[in-house]
């Protein structure tokens, strides 16, 4: 349910955890053992959280945006994009800023190589990244939710 979200918030650079198909028992001792938030849509699952001294938050959102500015309105991230802590949004490890593009040479094509500047590579699943034109759907993104974290204050 929250796939969507969780990959944003790595792109953001939060260290996230996502289970699509788990035992709630199995997520609240996760989350306790590892003294991570639990971000959830399952009212049940909250109230079990919050009973067994898990931090967790109720998401209503509507969109992406909604549960972004409510994050953002509790002070647990900071709706920015910053190039040297953004992590990975499939694996969740940290990126590598590449410094020098021959290291990516062979396995980017030549057209996006020349066109763009700035690549990370994963450091868990070696997947490549980089600055390109989808970048300001992200910004749209991150500026609609600012604008809503007024409601969630
Ligand atoms: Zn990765």
């Amino acid at each position: 349910m929250l796939g969507k979200l969780s990959r944003w918030l790595r792109l953001l650079g939060y260290d996230v955890l996502y289970f699509h198909d788990i035992a709630d028992d199995e997520l609240l001792r996760k989350a306790k053992e590892s003294n991570r938030v639990l971000l959830t849509k399952d009212f049940t699952l909250y109230r079990r959280a919050v009973i067994n001294d898990v931090e967790a938050i109720m998401l209503r959102g509507k969109c992406l945006e909604e549960d972004l500015a409510l994050l953002a309105a509790l002070n647990l991230i900071k709706l920015e994009f910053n190039r040297e802590l953004t992590r990975c949004p499939l694996c969740n490890c940290k990126l590598k800023i590449i410094k020098n593009k021959d290291e990516i040479k062979n396995i980017i094509p030549p057209n996006i190589l020349e066109k763009y500047d700035f690549f990370w590579v994963c450091n868990g699943c070696g997947k490549v990244y980089w600055l390109g034109s989808h970048w300001n759907s992200i910004n749209k993104s991150l500026l609609k939710a600012k604008s809503l974290i007024k409601k969630f204050e």
